[in-house]
């Protein structure tokens, strides 16, 4: 591994009953003025909101709302967000939802501190060095956001999808994860959420740093506990375990636990990041499709690698078998996976065709080449996306 600092400050309030007991006390340690973040009324369904808002109000907490942030969250939601902070004086942002609420909440943040367009930050022309104080309540088991400093923001004018953070400052104070909370996580999303943390495993696991066989083996238990894991959730959505086994999972995929001193491969995210800022499809949706077409087009850079998740997590037999096999059998193991749990296959299952596959190649590599494990260029990301298709 390279040498690393490693801080991670976020307060992690973790099962049954944390919401009831620490909300009122870790909300008002900020402020009474707070910016309640959420999305499209799933949190109205289930409760949670009139939960959380009892407990705000019986604390003394003034609150204002920002409902409808979407999946993939929109740089204009981020804007009207930053308006309420500034005018209303926000002390903290209450981000209650998955991934898109919690990175809309980041860039909120972010913008509210931030002397000019927050959108230069993602895109990399300005840097932001400070943000309001942000807290989180996960609904959705996915994105590793709620213990994390970055999120990721459509422009949807543009056709930009851009990641961007200041840590320390956008890491969230504190985040609740209840597993109860994902009970109500739809079957689609649940696979989506799936294929996201085993995602940012992959990231992880291959690229050409030297990790160490602890990091190694770290990773691939997160890996195996996901494969085992995810069909329980999907068979049973109120099997509280496995719930509970998932969301944890998700958390240790990206809170840098798993990856210190490695900055991993991250192609994948950034070719999917293209897909869905301009066709806006689920991200775990993106990554199922665009992660085993990777494989197959990088394994030659290091089958050991891929063969080693394949006899290590898939159990496959390397006997009489040649490293170049064993790379192969893991990567038809991944791509077995993802069919049994019913994510898509290919981008024609979004009813995507080979239109924009030039631009989204272009823009894919516009800050540098892709990838450490293969540098990729915009030719290769044209041949991944066509073997997309
Ligand atoms: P999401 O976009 O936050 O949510 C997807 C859908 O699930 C929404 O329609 C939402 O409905 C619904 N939902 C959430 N919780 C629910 C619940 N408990 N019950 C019923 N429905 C629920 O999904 P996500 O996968 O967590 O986030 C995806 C975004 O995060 C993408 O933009 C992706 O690029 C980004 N991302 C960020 C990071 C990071 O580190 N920051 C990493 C990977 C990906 P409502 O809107 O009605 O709530
Ligand atoms: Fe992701």
């Amino acid at each position: 591994m390279n040498p690393f600092r490693f801080h991670n400050p976020t307060v992690l309030y973790y099962g049954k009953g944390q919401i009831e007991q620490h909300l009122a006390a870790e909300v008002t340690r900020y402020g009474k003025r707070v910016l309640l973040v959420y999305g499209g009324g799933s949190i109205k369904r289930n409760g949670l909101y009139d939960k959380v808002m009892g407990i705000l109000t019986e604390a003394g907490v003034q609150v204002f709302e920002l409902p409808g942030v979407e999946p993939n969250p929109r740089l204009t939601t981020v804007y009207r967000g930053i308006q309420i902070c500034r005018y209303e004086q926000i002390d903290l942002i209450l981000a209650v939802g998955g991934g898109s609420v919690i990175d809309c909440a980041k860039g909120i943040a972010m913008g509210a501190k931030f002397d000019g367009d927050i959108w230069d930050v993602y895109q990399r022309k300005a840097k932001a060095n400070d943000a309001l104080p942000l807290g989180a309540i996960l609904t959705l088991s996915a994105t590793g956001s709620e213990m994390n400093a970055g999120g990721v923001i459509t422009n949807w004018e543009t056709k930009e999808k851009l990641g961007g953070s200041a840590p320390p400052h956008t890491f969230p104070r504190f985040s609740f994860c209840d597993p109860e909370n994902t009970f109500t996580v739809p079957r689609d999303q649940t696979v989506y959420g799936t294929c996201d943390m085993l995602a940012h495993c992959f990231e992880h696991y291959f690229h050409p740093t030297h990790n160490t066989p602890l990091q190694q083996r770290l990773i691939e238990s997160v890996i195996a506990t996901i494969i085992e894991t995810a069909p329980k959730a999907l068979e049973n959505p109120t099997d509280y375990d496995a719930r509970e086994t998932l969301m944890y999972c998700s958390t240790m995929a990206l809170n840098g636990m798993i990856n210190m001193g490695v900055e991993g491969d991250w192609a994948c995210h950034a070719i999917e990041h293209e897909i869905s800022a301009i066709y806006d499809i689920p991200h775990g949706g993106g990554l199922a499709i665009v992660f085993p077409n990777w494989m197959d087009y990088v394994v030659d850079a290091g089958p050991e690698r891929f063969a080693q998740l394949g006899t290590r997590v898939f159990g496959i037999d390397p006997a009489g078998k040649s490293v170049d096999e064993l790379a192969r059998e893991a990567i038809a193991e991944v791509r077995a996976f993802f069919r049994r749990i019913g994510a898509p296959q290919r981008l024609a299952d979004y009813g995507i065709g080979d239109e924009h596959i030039e631009r989204m190649a272009e823009q894919a590599v516009r800050f540098r080449k892709l990838g450490s494990f293969k540098k990729l260029d915009k030719e290769d990301v044209a041949e991944i996306l066509r073997r997309c298709l």
